[in-house]
């Protein structure tokens, strides 16, 4: 260990960017052996693993670093798994700069953070290669059962740990297949589906249920779910588009990211979608302009130009510096051919009756406001066009108005319209109601949502020994 020294910061070559803006597949090349091994130990084994306490998990980094660097990939793997669900997933889609590799001591001291995101995939896909990566073997069925509404990875990971404990799970989702946004909103070139569809098998096979085209709130309501569990996991995200009101904000052509975004993701599974075939929801030939500053609107315009659009522009009301999407994922817009234009605010669609052209006013940044970042005011007499075709709105999201949806109106929301949830407990206001993922957090990340997802399973299995002990007593 300690060899960043000696060793420069290496991480897995990315393809060409000219080959990789014609397909879908990952842009990350794979660590070879040697590499993973070499990179691993540049790691200085820091007594206060700054990596372990930025990271939402508690990941084991600095250990399960040591254990690659020594050949030891067996015991890495369990060691990773054994605080994340999905090792693989958050190897690739983590915003590692903000968290583990933006805390890392060498990087603070200029020597260029350890690769933590790319070991964690590589050891992870080892695993997967050599077979160590099984499906649950329960030893004592119990017979309570718990009702998991959303197949994300809140979802996933409270049934994984769920089903670890003996209880019987069914998962519901009202899309066609598992996964939530790691399948309908992350693209395949930062997260191929067969990552995850490989992991929900190994679900199913451990004998986890799952009903799909199933939605709470139209199947069923959370009351009759309640009468058929004993426990309930409300985890299902946020759907609900932020809008931006305009002037010709009807006009065709103008879509939200999700719309977009999920006929792509479709397509690439091998789905018939129509509004792509037809060429509404496809970027092809298209001058393309994506608003938001997001992940989701990186995703969007990355996808316009692996669709063959003419242009894609990115309109962002503050500056680089001030996006809130992954550096990473802006870096690598860039190379692929985005134009941003910075500090930008769009003012008026334009067009008869398709939209024609964006009227954008520019932007100055004045005083931090309440959240500490710069307020965009807007330049007088600044107004400019831009000539556009298609217009993806990719704004954020938030929650829809579950208790009105699930027929609950007795369920408690908060004043942005998750659900109000004891953080501790994870449960709502609701007994044997709990709630874990975005739809507690807001837009949030992968790896929160397995955090709360592993711990609202904690929660649920004391809930559900305290409801056996009860019934034991009064047998
Ligand atoms: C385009 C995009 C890109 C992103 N990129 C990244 C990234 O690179 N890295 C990262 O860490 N995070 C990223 N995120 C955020 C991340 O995907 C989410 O934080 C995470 O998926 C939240 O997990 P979840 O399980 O809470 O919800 P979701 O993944 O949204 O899953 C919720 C599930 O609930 C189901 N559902 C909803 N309502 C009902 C109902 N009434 N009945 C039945 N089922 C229902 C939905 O169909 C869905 O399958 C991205 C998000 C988007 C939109
Ligand atoms: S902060 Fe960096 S150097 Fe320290 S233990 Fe974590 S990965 Fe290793």
């Amino acid at each position: 260990m300690l060899k960043f020294v000696k060793i420069n910061q290496q991480s897995p070559p990315k393809r060409d960017v000219d080959r990789r803006k014609e397909d879908f597949n990952e842009i990350y090349k794979d660590f070879i052996n040697e590499k993973a091994k070499e990179q691993s130990s540049r790691c200085s084994q820091c007594g206060v693993p700054f990596c372990q306490v930025h990271c939402p998990l508690s990941n084991n980094i600095p250990d399960w670093l040591k254990l690659t660097a020594e050949g030891r990939l067996k015991e890495a793997y369990e060691l990773s798994q054994s605080t994340n669900n999905m090792p693989e997933v958050c190897g690739r889609i983590c915003p590692q700069d903000r968290l583990c590799e933006g805390n890392c001591v060498i990087e603070q001291s200029g020597h260029g953070t350890v690769t933590i995101g790319s070991v964690e995939k590589y050891i992870t896909e080892n695993a997967w290669n050599n077979g160590w990566i099984t499906s649950i073997k329960v030893k004592k069925e119990k017979n309570f059962s718990v009702g998991i509404i959303g197949a994300g990875p809140a979802g996933l990971a409270a049934a994984e740990q769920l089903r670890n404990f003996g209880y019987q799970i069914s998962v519901y989702d009202r899309y066609d297949r598992a996964g939530g946004l790691l399948i309908y909103g992350i693209p395949n070139f930062k997260l191929e589906k067969f990552v995850v569809e490989r992991r929900i098998n190994l679900l199913k096979e451990g004998g986890i249920k799952f009903f799909h085209n199933f939605e709470v709130g139209k199947n069923t309501s959370l009351e009759k779910l309640r009468d058929q569990h004993d426990a309930i996991l409300i985890a299902t995200g946020v759907y609900k588009a932020r809008e931006i009101k305009l002037p010709g904000n009807d006009l065709e052509n103008i879509f939200p990211a999700m719309e977009f975004l999920t006929a792509s993701n479709k397509k690439g599974l091998g789905d018939k979608v129509e509004l792509f075939d037809n060429g509404t929801l496809n970027a092809e030939g298209k001058d393309v302009v994506v608003i938001g500053g997001g992940d989701t609107a990186m995703d969007c315009v990355r996808t316009s130009i692996r669709q063959n659009a003419k242009s894609v522009k990115c309109i962002y009301r503050r500056d680089k510096e001030n996006m809130p999407g992954s550096t990473r994922e802006v870096f690598n817009a860039e190379e692929e051919g985005v134009e941003f234009v910075w500090l930008s605010n769009p003012k008026e669609f334009l067009g008869k009756n398709k939209v024609e052209s964006l009227v954008v006013n520019k932007i100055k940044l004045g005083q931090p406001d309440e959240s500490g970042r710069r307020k965009p005011e807007i330049q007088k007499d600044s107004q400019f066009s831009i000539k556009t075709n298609m217009i993806i709105k990719a704004l954020g999201f938030d929650p829809e108005d579950l208790p009105n949806l699930f027929g609950a109106e007795d369920l408690k929301v908060t004043k942005w319209g998750t659900l109000k949830t004891n953080f501790d407990t994870m449960e709502t206001n609701l007994s044997g109601v709990f709630a874990a993922g975005d739809i507690i957090r807001g837009a949030s990340l992968v790896v929160w949502a397995i955090k709360d997802g592993r711990d609202a399973a904690i929660s649920i299995r004391k809930y559900l020994e305290k409801k056996e002990n009860e019934s034991k007593k009064v047998a």
